[in-house]
């Protein structure tokens, strides 16, 4: 059983911070943009049972109702007999009670919203036209409407926010009553506007008193820290990304999205005009043990219980001690052995990128 990830890249309006594949929306490609990712899945899927869908972007909510509609209309094509999960990301300015109705009857059994803050300035900072009363209002809607696995995009770290700021938000959050949050601290990336505008980067003092305050708070709430960025209710825990992070495969199709096949990661174009004329692929990477290795330990160590060392050895037939350097970051404190698991404890999680990287050839 595979799982499918569908690229929408559209949005109608810009995020400040954001380095996604995505375009402004306009009526006039996303008609060419659907025929397009038709082509490719239609030239691509082998008709195995799907496990999950994520329908990403971009908002695939920017959507009209009948350009969703034909969007459902393309992904018919899956054998969704076996789905666990069927998720759409979405915009809380774009959602109407109709197309959550659409959602419903399609089969989406999971929203996840880019709410990203509840404050006023924050939001406008991040360039998002949402308000909290909006955000309030559509997760009722959506509840009502029948689908209550939920999570929400928040983004802490914020220069100028204060931790006050920053608790007020959290409590908006938990009022809600959504069993997912996807938690990310703002990293100011190049070519974003907030990156030409020079915004200041958070003090990593305070930034780090904000992921420990979160962190504290959302335990002391019910919400399991099982991944870097990730927390979730007692089985709410998002499928499709547990897909990604233990390693298998998955079908990625539009424009940006990966895939990764029979051991061979293929990545597409990230230029639309390219993609409309059917030219999907810009790179095709048949990826050796060694690196299919490492990226069992980078992903697998992204999530709190850990790489297994005995599915690691099932799976390469080696022992993971006899390929990367176990033994030097056991005795640094930064990996632990713990139920036969080789993970990264909760208070290192924030300096995991530089436990990660020795992991890399
Ligand atoms: S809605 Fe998402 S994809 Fe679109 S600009 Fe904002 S962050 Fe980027």
């Amino acid at each position: 059983m595979k799982s499918v990830y569908i690229h929408i890249p559209f949005c109608s309006s810009i995020c400040t911070y954001c380095d996604f594949s995505k375009i402004y929306y306009d009526e006039k490609i996303v008609g060419k943009y659907l025929n397009s990712l038709e082509r490719e899945i239609n030239n691509t899927y082998k008709h195995e049972l799907i496990k999950t869908i994520y329908i990403g972007g971009g908002t695939p909510s920017s959507l009209n109702t009948l350009e969703l509609e034909r969007l459902f209309e393309i992904l018919e094509i899956f054998d969704k007999r076996e789905v666990e999960e069927y998720t759409i990301e979405c915009n809380i300015d774009d959602i109407t009670e109709e197309k959550l109705m659409l959602f419903k009857n399609k089969g989406i059994n999971r929203i996840s919203y880019g709410v990203q803050s509840f404050n006023k300035r924050i939001l406008k900072t991040l360039g998002r036209k949402h308000t909290k009363e909006m955000v309030e209002n559509v997760i009722d809607m959506t509840k009502k409407a029948g689908i209550t696995n939920i999570n929400i995009d928040l983004i802490y770290g914020v220069d100028g926010v204060t931790l006050e700021e920053l608790k007020q938000d959290v409590d908006d959050f938990l009022k809600l009553d959504v069993p997912h949050i996807s938690l990310y601290s703002l990293i100011i990336e190049p070519h974003t506007k907030l990156y030409i505008d020079s915004f200041p980067t958070i003090d990593e003092d305070l930034n780090f008193l904000m992921y420990n305050y979160i962190n504290n708070k959302l335990k002391e709430c019910g919400y399991k820290h099982y991944e870097i960025s990730n927390y979730a209710k007692e089985n709410s825990e998002s499928k499709h990304n547990l897909v990604y992070w233990n390693n298998k495969e998955y079908y990625g199709f539009g424009v940006g999205a990966s895939s990764y096949i029979d051991n061979v990661r293929y990545d597409n174009t990230r230029s639309i005009t390219l993609y409309l004329k059917g030219n999907y692929i810009l790179n095709k990477n048949i990826l050796t043990k060694r690196e299919t290795m490492e990226n069992e330990m980078i992903l697998g160590l992204r999530l709190t219980s850990g790489v297994d060392k005995d599915n690691f050895y099932k799976k390469f037939n080696i022992d993971v001690e006899d390929v990367f350097n176990i033994k030097d970051l056991l005795s640094k404190g930064l990996l632990t052995f713990k139920d036969n698991c080789y993970l990264i404890e909760e208070d290192k999680l924030f300096i995991s990128n530089s436990i990660l990287i020795e992991f890399l050839e």
